[in-house]
């Protein structure tokens, strides 16, 4: 069997494991730590919000930023529908109830237009609307100013999924920056990692603050424990914190690589009939954390689910976009604004191997099934 060539694999560095050794020498084997305030001190600087906290996961993130607002029963949370589905559980943890927003063609990210119409019926009907999650999409930034814009007036919150987007920029700001909060992920598969993690960030400090009582059991500083209020465990450990400052320092690098090979993709296989590739909005510069193509089966001679069961015989990991919220079978009578474009895109596409680390023998191996399987028009396999 060939050597297998995954979606997207963990890529060190090799500053990481010298702050891990620093991480040991100093004994904070603990939750928190210099390195954890390190890496939040050097995430602010590099991501221009001032204020995050590090946490275990980009689900707890989200989940400290909704629990801030307070959000439970009776509240309306509006996101995006093509996402993942940690865009929104924290949501549901909180008894709050969703309604999805359709993607837009030109980007992929939330169609403003139908969240304007979104908006207005919450008005119309009085139901308070306590967020607007937008997803930054395979390291794509949604087009915040506008979303701002419909925002800000009513008073309504924005969190920035920006899971996916560390790099990306959007009018030349780092993702996530100008929400009212964003939230990142250092999960394995993502652009840079931490085997497991997450960050807060905000320009409200009292958010940042209150998310980090929260994450630590929200125990009051007193010499015994007192509570009043109920939080989680959930910061990040410190030697967690020195692989992701080894991280930050290879960021652009990542970026770069992983453009690079969304190039070679498009490149190698863009001639082919029925084959495009997602589109990059004008107002921002994606990170390409993954390259996906949309395939049209009848132009291009094979569906999206033939290509990625041939690339899995020749042991190569691809995977069919984020299957939208809408469509979850947890979701069902869950509201939808627009939906056909998400689902159209779940219906074509295809996620193919991205990782920084990528070699071009392991693209020449991807990209020769891939044009095999290209059959002739009107025949599919
Ligand atoms: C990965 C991801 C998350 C969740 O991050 P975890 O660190 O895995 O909890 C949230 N939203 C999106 C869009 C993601 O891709």
């Amino acid at each position: 069997m060939p050597e297998r060539i995954f979606l997207s694999p963990p890529h060190m560095g090799g500053a990481e494991q010298r702050f891990v050794a620093e991480a040991f020498a100093s004994n904070y084997i603990a939750p928190l730590g210099p390195m954890v305030d390190a890496f939040e001190r050097e995430f602010a600087t590099l991501t221009g919000i001032p204020h995050c906290a590090a946490v275990s996961s980009g689900t707890a993130a989200m989940h400290l930023a909704l629990r801030h607002l307070g959000t439970g029963p009776g509240d309306l949370v509006l996101a995006s529908t093509l996402t993942f589905i940690a865009s929104v559980s924290p949501a549901v943890f909180e008894r709050a109830s969703l309604e999805f927003i359709d993607a837009e063609s030109a980007s992929w990210t939330l169609d403003v237009d139908l969240l304007a119409t979104a908006l207005a019926d919450a008005d119309r009907r009085g139901a308070r609307v306590r967020a607007v999650i937008p997803t930054d999409l395979y390291g794509q930034c949604a087009d915040l100013d506008r979303i701002r814009a419909l925002c800000e007036p009513r008073g309504i919150p924005v969190i920035a999924d920006a899971a996916e987007a560390m790099g990306a920029t959007y009018h030349g700001r780092h993702a996530g920056q100008g929400a009212w909060a964003a939230v990142y992920s250092f999960n394995g598969n993502k652009i840079i990692t931490t085997s497991g993690g997450g960050m807060l960030a905000s320009e409200d400090e009292s958010l940042i603050r209150h998310a980090r009582s929260l994450a630590t059991q929200s125990r009051a500083p007193t010499p015994w424990y007192e509570h009043t209020e109920v939080g989680y465990n959930y910061r990040l450990s410190n030697i967690l914190a020195a692989i992701g400052r080894g991280q930050l320092t290879v960021l652009d690098q990542r970026v770069q690589a992983r453009r690079r090979i969304f190039d070679a993709y498009r490149a190698r296989l863009g001639h082919l009939p029925g084959i495009t590739f997602m589109p990059e909005a004008p107002w921002g510069r994606a990170n390409r954390w993954l390259t996906v193509a949309l395939i049209d089966a009848d132009h291009f001679g094979a569906t999206p689910e033939s290509i990625r069961l041939a690339l899995e015989r020749e042991n190569i990991e691809a995977r069919p976009v984020w299957k939208p919220m809408h469509l979850q079978p947890v979701f069902a009578g869950v509201r939808i604004w627009g939906g056909k474009i998400s689902e159209d895109i779940f219906a074509r596409g295809l996620c193919l191997p991205s990782g920084s680390a990528l070699q071009d023998t392991d693209l020449d191996r991807i990209c020769a099934i891939v044009t095999a399987c290209a059959g002739a028009p009107g025949r599919i396999a």
